[in-house]
């Protein structure tokens, strides 16, 4: 296979990217704490750099930086996480530029105090702890932002919706809803639903106890426990809560200790007739990587899924943003936003989020133009919807074979490969299901395309070629 990568077709340059990351990242947490905090505080943080898992801020005093460091921290570590997976820490460190800025407390600062102190003001919650272990808090912090109010519904998500609803509200566990299963892909509501779980029961019946985790949370629990011998504690802990919800479950495929542990976890709260309440990247039933019985078991329930969203569910969504940010958008341009980014909600809001803080830097109106031009990379690659007929064809081209072999039966390895790279392609690039993808190659089982995508990420882990080809091919097939 000849072609190689060529030095244009690199992305942009990291710095660009993470100060668009961090101008997200700003966005949403001012969105999130607030004009005062955001004056106070936030806004003093400069980028410094963003690389090998960290990212840093200078800022002009040691009480701002402790300030922050106390209280915004975890939500920056997880908003910056949610935009870009490869940053795991934050680093604040001290950086006097002009001497007026030195270690003033002033006015603003005061005030800022005054609000962040009083009760109820901190914004993420998380209460849970271990008891007498002394552990650090077992759940995940809920997002202020995610409750039912703020959850527009729409023909893609209204059954879910109806489910969560209904299992929130409901004081018992309901015959044939346990455990509630929410499915559909990346940045379509399932956190959101889940949260807005939590929150209706936390308001509405506090002695519940409702533990709300992802699931590599409970993973990392888990095996804490297991290195500090708290295991007992452990498994007291979560069979003793009353709704459990455990956010992301495909993480826990294919770890075996892990996914034992939640499996008997999950038994003793569904015999002790407690709710539980689950989320996945997909149905149960392609689910793979996890025992059979577990996979049977997950499907008992109630399983709904959410699918991808309409225009209309997008434009309300984004009307509300506006209206809860209180920034006034022109129609035309959520519109624009709406029909454009169609692939899921958390990247619609992040171009949102993205074109509000731009506009407000450089204080202009907000037109269509300046939102392609603020957006021009986002537009270039969500305008381009591949399709598997597009990847058949192209990987085809690249391996000179003919494109009648992507279906045939023919077994030999020059044939065999590419057809295998085809539907690895199609799996990452594609929403199409693993069976769907099967048929599409002539009608081969779902099987036959779970064994292509290993094989391609083992021989990719080994073969700097073949890795090569297929970034190449994914990079031609976006562009
Ligand atoms: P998932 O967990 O499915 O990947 P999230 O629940 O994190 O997705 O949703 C991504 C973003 O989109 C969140 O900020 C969420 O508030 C927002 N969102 C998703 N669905 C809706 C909806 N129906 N109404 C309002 N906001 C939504
Ligand atoms: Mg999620």
């Amino acid at each position: 296979m000849p072609k190689t990568l060529s030095q244009k077709d690199l992305p942009v340059s990291s710095n660009e990217k993470n100060t668009d990351t961090w101008s997200r990242v700003l966005a949403k947490l001012r969105f999130i704490h607030g004009e005062v905090s955001f004056n106070s505080w936030l806004k003093h943080m400069k980028l410094q750099s963003a690389k090998d898992g960290q990212a840093s801020f200078s800022v002009p005093t040691r009480f701002i930086r402790e300030w922050i460091v106390s209280h915004y921290v975890s939500d920056i570590c997880r908003i910056w996480r949610e935009e870009d997976s490869s940053v795991k820490t934050v680093n604040i460190v001290v950086k006097s530029g002009s001497s007026s800025h030195d270690e003033i407390i002033t006015q603003e600062h005061v005030e800022a105090l005054k609000v962040t102190n009083i009760p109820n003001a901190r914004q993420t919650y998380s209460t849970t702890t271990y008891s007498n272990s002394g552990l650090e808090s077992l759940d995940s912090p809920l997002d202020p932002r995610f409750t039912f109010d703020n959850f527009i519904v729409g023909p893609s998500n209204e059954l879910a919706h109806a489910a969560a609803k209904t299992v929130a509200e409901s004081e018992d566990v309901i015959p044939g809803s346990n455990p509630l299963f929410l499915y559909g892909g990346v940045g379509l509501g399932k956190t959101h639903l889940m949260q807005a779980i939590a929150w209706h029961i936390r308001n509405n019946n506090p002695e519940r106890r409702v533990i709300y985790l992802s699931a590599e949370k409970f993973m990392y629990q888990f095996i804490r426990a297991l290195r500090n011998k708290n295991i007992v504690s452990f498994k007291e802990f979560f069979r003793s809560v009353d709704v459990l919800m455990v956010d992301d479950v495909q993480f826990i495929c294919g770890k075996n200790s892990t996914q034992e542990e939640f499996f008997h976890t999950f038994n003793a709260l569904i015999d002790n007739n407690r709710q539980l309440i689950i989320s996945c990247d997909r149905s149960p039933s392609d689910l793979d990587g996890i025992e059979e019985r577990i996979r049977s078991r997950l499907g008992w329930g109630l399983a709904t899924d959410i699918n991808s969203t309409t225009f209309e569910l997008r434009l309300g969504i984004l009307l509300s943003k506006v209206e809860q940010m209180n920034v006034r958008v022109p129609k035309e341009v959520l519109e624009f936003l709406a029909r454009k980014i169609s692939s899921n909600i958390r990247e619609l809001e992040g171009a949102l989020n993205k074109v509000i803080a731009h506009s407000s830097l450089i204080k202009r109106e907000i037109t269509i133009e300046g939102t392609q031009q603020i957006l021009s990379d986002l537009l270039r690659t969500s305008e381009r919807i591949v399709t598997v007929d597009d990847i058949k064809q192209t990987v085809a081209e690249h391996c000179n074979i003919r494109l009648s072999d992507m279906n045939s039966a023919r077994r030999a390895r020059t044939v065999a490969r590419p057809r295998q790279m085809a539907m690895y392609l199609s799996k990452r690039l594609t929403t199409h299901s693993l069976p769907e993808i099967g048929r599409k190659f002539g009608g081969r089982d779902h099987t036959t395309v779970i064994h292509a995508v290993r094989k391609i990420e083992e021989l990719c882990a080994a073969d700097n070629e073949l890795k090569n080809d297929i970034e190449l091919l994914t990079r031609i097939l976006q562009n």
